[in-house]
């Protein structure tokens, strides 16, 4: 019996890395809490809290092996109690880390399992499409699908124009444009938030994701905070649940760690700018140039006058090429069950899913 299980995204992925790392009296579960010392865990059988199992603690030798919220375990209720052990971390199928300063360097992951990530903008005088880049290649590595929403519509002057220029740079990524406040064109975000589907909301401080959070959470959000046990007594916690369902059944992911991620801009080496090489692209007699020695290439004429560095454009092009790779994750095999929950959500609002 798997039912609640999969209702918080279960499946073949995460059952075949649970069978292949069981132990006795062993359950599979997810981590829908980090507190200090300890989780809370969902499992087909209620809630627990849960300690990591000091093996695994001293085994792990980077800090990225220890459980994060979204992660899927292997866990062992103590008998009779609403406690129990982490034993093992199962197979990630992405992860969101950052760099923590300790000894040496080391990656913490700060939320797991995150098939989709809002990639937020505010349409005011800091909108930026380099970060708008930064951000897609940040969940190219992420390993999630990404979806750019444009929020603050109220307050772009040219919509249309920022539009084009985004997609432009999104590589066939889904744009959406927002007005969170009035709750304008968010709820339509829900469509890639079906039943199982987990997501997360990512972006700068300011632009609207704590509105966006509360709109997609509507009236529910009451309800889904409430974290009760599952025989109804012992552990009872008032701590915001990091991991939560949506009147849809989709789950939402919104951890302390993402939100400080937005502090990634210049930790991450991709920092650069390139508005001179795409000034000079504009002149490419290709609008879809890719300046690999196509004619009537701009960007190839500033390289041979040495007015642009040879390092420079490859720099640019890898992060195109990332970009680009994310886009084609959409189609890939792997990406087929997530399209297939996508699509029934999809088919679901188009007969009249109930907007909150
Ligand atoms: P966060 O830091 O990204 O979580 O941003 P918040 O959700 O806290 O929003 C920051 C501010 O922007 C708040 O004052 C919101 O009311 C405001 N805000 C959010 N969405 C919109 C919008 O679509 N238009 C306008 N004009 N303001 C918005
Ligand atoms: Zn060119």
């Amino acid at each position: 019996m798997t039912a609640r299980l999969e209702k918080f995204g279960y499946e073949k992925f995460f059952a075949d890395g649970f069978a292949a790392a069981r132990l006795d009296d062993s359950v599979p579960a997810r981590i829908v809490i980090r507190h200090k010392t300890e989780y809370t865990v969902i499992t087909e059988a209620g809630d627990f809290r849960a300690a990591i199992a000091g093996k695994l603690r001293f085994q792990t030798e980077k800090v990225a092996h220890l459980p994060a919220v979204g992660d899927w375990v292997v866990f062992r209720p103590n008998a009779g109690e609403s406690s129990g052990t982490i034993l093992a971390v199962l197979p990630r199928k992405s992860t969101f880390s950052r760099r923590v300063a300790g000894q040496e360097e080391a990656e913490q992951v700060v939320a797991a399992n995150i098939d989709t990530v809002f990639l937020v903008s505010s349409l005011d005088q800091n909108f930026s499409l380099r970060r708008v880049e930064r951000y897609l290649v940040l969940a190219a590595r992420s390993g999630s699908l990404p979806v750019i929403v444009l929020n603050k519509a109220d307050l772009c002057a040219s919509l249309e124009e920022t539009l084009i220029e985004v997609q432009r740079i999104a590589g066939g990524v889904p744009i959406h444009i927002t007005n969170a406040k009035r709750n304008e064109g968010v709820q339509d975000l829900l469509r890639y938030l079906g039943p199982g589907i987990s997501g997360a909301v990512l972006g700068p401080s300011g632009v609207g994701k704590s509105t966006i959070i509360n709109r997609l959470l509507g009236h529910e959000k009451l309800k889904t905070q409430d974290v009760r046990d599952y025989d109804g007594k012992g552990v009872h916690t008032t701590s915001h649940r990091e991991l939560v369902m949506l009147p849809t059944g989709g789950l939402l992911i919104d951890t302390p760690g993402m939100r400080e991620l937005q502090l990634w801009e210049g930790e991450d080496g991709v920092e650069e700018t390139f508005d001179d090489i795409e000034q000079i692209a504009t002149k490419c007699r290709f609008r879809n140039c890719r300046h690999q020695g196509e004619p009537g290439c701009a960007v190839q004429q500033a390289l041979d006058d040495g007015r642009l560095d040879g390092a420079r454009l490859r720099n640019y092009q890898k992060l195109l090429g990332e970009i680009a790779y994310q886009s084609r994750q959409y189609d890939s095999h792997a990406r087929e069950e997530y399209k297939r929950k996508v699509k029934k959500i999809t088919s679901a609002q188009k007969r009249g899913y109930k907007k909150p």
